[in-house]
């Protein structure tokens, strides 16, 4: 090879080389559903790991082999018996706009090119899918953290003006409000943006972990009447510990009529949407200011992907819009273009995501996807009755959507919590499942999240059977929790 360029010195051994990589890649999707949910990196693996910096290169077939080699290690969320968390389980198509992301390398930060197209075409067929209008602002982003902070920042600056960016919120008092149930990423967003998570307020839910409206009014008075201002009001659609969806239209109703900005975290929840016998639970969504989801769990987009949609496109462009010279627009030529992803959120570089989801969408379509979700709820009701049927289980919250909390109550009562924790661990350890844990009125639960195409309904059968298996094994050891 030549020096100073980086092109392989043999294209035919390079193409052999890709074509062997392309083909380890389809073999692991395709042999998806065999084998191990989840495997550790072994620890020759992690000391290769911590090996110098090469001075030298492997060559183009050295470091594929170094690739093939980590690929059985992943989270595990290919596999049809992963239920942990929010993982979405991935699609054999985005391998294809992947290679010709890599191939293309545009910097989706501006400019007139295909990318930023492709970006605004996925963005209007987002605000479509979710009922925004189809000149909403908006922006394909990592996920439902990033989407989150760039909604919030538009709210703050419509509540104390656009100096907030040259001045700071100084001693502003702004306060804004979601479930007890909401994710950690709002309280993030509030950190992030100099508001302090303190100001984010927690109104309790109800039985079936929804906000809890009467609360949430009180409580914005109670912060009116303290000098405090109130901007802001976030919903959940598909609360990440049981699935729940926050009465969204009562939500919005309230917004409106306190003047405070509408945000929904839909990070998973919202894609329901794309189901129209779901699309009815989220009523209300469509109303809001700014809306958060994510590609990459239910929608099945490989990692990472998301969207941030922003009703009003001037107040999100009003927060982040501030072009220095050198980025300075053009009527014509490659520096023209009137979207610029950088006038609408945080990050001048920014890769080609959207090809991955616009190809996703070309592939499938949007009813495909929907089909999925629906598929996934009914799973998440078969899983309930399986559980209601089963002695010694008992759930621990109703099936909103796709989730299930539930747990082993052989034993004595004082161990439940020990017990559970243990069972997913053993679950996850014997590579046949991985779910995962949280705490529902401050019991530990088993959670089953399941925003998998893959999984088939003799999945689940098996799963109950072996939590009750690992259950009876554990009382029959005698097993109390090592002391922390
Ligand atoms: C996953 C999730 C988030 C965070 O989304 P990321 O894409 O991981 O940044 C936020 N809210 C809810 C409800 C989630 O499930």
């Amino acid at each position: 090879m030549a020096k100073g360029r980086l092109d392989p010195a043999d294209w035919t051994a390079f193409r052999q080389e890709a074509h062997r990589m392309l083909d380890a890649a389809l073999d692991k999707m395709a042999g998806a559903e065999e084998g191990r949910v989840w495997t550790p990196l072994p620890d020759p693996l992690k000391d290769a790991l911590a090996a110098p910096v090469p001075r030298a290169g492997l060559g183009p077939a050295g470091a594929a082999e170094r690739l093939r080699a980590l690929m059985p290690y992943g989270v595990g969320n290919t596999h049809p018996r992963f239920w942990g968390w929010v993982h979405g389980a991935g699609s054999p198509g985005n391998l294809l706009p992947e290679i010709a992301a890599s191939a293309i390398n545009a910097n989706l930060g501006g400019r007139d090119h295909g990318g930023v197209h492709v970006e605004r075409a996925v963005v209007r067929w987002c605000a479509e899918l979710m009922g925004f209008p189809p000149d909403s602002g908006g922006l394909i982003v990592s996920g439902t953290s990033m989407a989150t902070i760039i909604a919030l920042k538009a709210a703050r600056e419509r509540a104390l003006g656009t100096q907030t960016r040259q001045e700071g919120v100084g001693a502003a008092r702004l306060t804004g409000y979601c479930a007890a149930q909401a994710h950690s990423c709002v309280a993030r967003a509030f950190d992030m943006l100099g508001l302090g998570s303190e100001a984010l307020r927690r109104a309790p839910v109800d039985g079936d972990f929804r906000m809890d409206t009467a609360a949430l009014e009180a409580a914005i008075a109670q912060d009116r009447a303290e000098g405090f201002t109130p901007f802001l009001v976030v919903g959940t659609a598909g609360a990440v510990n049981t699935g729940a969806i926050d009465p969204l239209a009562d939500l919005a109703a309230i917004a409106a009529s306190e003047g405070l900005w509408f945000h929904v975290d839909g990070a998973f929840g919202a894609t329901a949407r794309l189901s129209p016998a779901l699309a009815p639970l989220l009523a209300g969504m469509e109303r809001a200011d700014s809306l958060a989801f994510d590609f990459h769990k239910w929608l099945q987009v490989t990692y990472d992907a998301g969207c941030v949609l922003v009703r009003d496109r001037q107040a999100q462009l009003d927060a982040f819009s501030e072009r220095p010279d050198y980025l300075a627009p053009a009527t014509r030529g490659l520096a023209a273009g009137d979207f610029w992803p950088v006038d609408y959120g945080p990050e001048l570089s920014r890769s080609y995501r959207a090809l991955k989801v616009y190809a996703h969408l070309l592939e499938h379509g949007a009813d495909a996807l929907g089909a999925v979700i629906e598929n996934n709820c009914r799973q998440a009701r078969l899983l309930a009755e399986l559980v209601a049927q089963a002695p010694d289980l008992e759930p621990l919250c109703p099936v909103s959507l796709n989730i299930l909390c539930f747990r082993f109550t052989g034993g004595s009562e004082a161990a439940h919590d020990a017990v559970n924790a243990e069972i997913s661990v053993r679950l996850q350890e014997s590579g046949l499942a991985v779910l995962s844990t949280t705490r529902i009125h401050g019991r530990l639960a088993l959670r089953v999240n399941i925003t998998n195409h893959r999984t088939r309904d003799g999945d689940l059968h098996l799963l109950v059977e072996e939590v009750r298996k690992i259950g009876a094994t554990l009382l029959a050891e005698g097993f109390h929790a090592a002391a922390p």
